[in-house]
């Protein structure tokens, strides 16, 4: 296949991406009596070309979702400076300055330390820093996130600190879960939000969006399901 019929290609799996995901929200909204104007649509650009990203964001497509530092820093300098970049993956300490130098959102917030320094290094010519705290809302050994039990004095002691605005919460449920269990994950990070009084639950991916929209999502992170499958493994960054 020559280069630009592939990109042609890659422009249609998008828009194709696009058509369905949008589809899946407006029926799940209808059914559950929610706005789809209350949703985010964050695009999880992780392993995806640049192009497919052109794509969406010749769509309409402006917050884009990343997990990897490097990855995501290689990829802010070919895309258009409105795009609002999102990072998502796990926060390594030696990371935390390009974070607050680069990134509108983080989602994935679940460390003291890390808040220290993402709102010391948080450059005082940007808004604050919104944060989501991270729960490990199925309490798996494996997965970073808070404890539920240990979130209301986190998201408390976050107010002290300048520079980061907390906005919610973030979860990712097992990946193994049957649907029910997924619901009762989904709805006890709702639960928690609520308690908290927090505007964001960013909850819900490619293969379990209906539920999440279903138990109060705010944003979705989707990337296989609008995208297609990701590239390559990347580890690294
Ligand atoms: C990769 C990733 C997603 C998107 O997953 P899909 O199944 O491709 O929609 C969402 N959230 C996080 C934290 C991710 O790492």
């Amino acid at each position: 296949m020559t280069k630009l019929s592939a990109n042609a290609d890659g422009r249609n799996r998008v828009a194709q991406g696009y058509a369905a995901v949008t589809a899946r929200i407006a029926t799940v909204c209808a059914n559950s009596g929610r706005n789809p104007t209350e949703i985010t649509l964050l695009a999880v650009s992780k392993q995806q070309t640049v192009q497919r990203m052109r794509a969406a964001y010749d769509l309409g497509q402006r917050h884009f979702g990343e997990n990897y530092l490097q990855e995501a820093r290689a990829k802010q300098s070919q895309l258009p400076a409105d795009c609002i970049w999102h990072f998502i993956g796990p926060v390594q300490s030696n990371k935390t300055r390009e974070i607050a130098e680069h990134f509108a959102w983080l989602h994935s917030l679940d460390r003291w330390r890390i808040a220290q320094r993402l709102a010391a290094q948080r450059p005082e010519t940007l808004p604050p820093l919104k944060v989501c705290v991270q729960i490990n809302i199925d309490a798996e050994a494996s997965k970073s996130g808070l404890p539920l039990s240990q979130a209301p004095a986190f998201c408390q002691s976050l107010a002290e600190l300048p520079n980061l605005q907390l906005m919610g919460l973030m979860c990712l449920p097992r990946a193994d879960g049957d649907p029910a269990a997924t619901h009762a994950a989904f709805t006890r990070l709702r639960a928690l939000r609520d308690k908290l009084s927090l505007p964001v639950l960013s909850m819900g991916m490619s293969a379990d969006l209906e539920l999440a929209i279903a138990a109060g999502s705010t944003i979705l992170r989707i990337g296989s399901a609008l995208f297609g499958p990701r590239e390559s493994p990347n580890e690294s960054g």
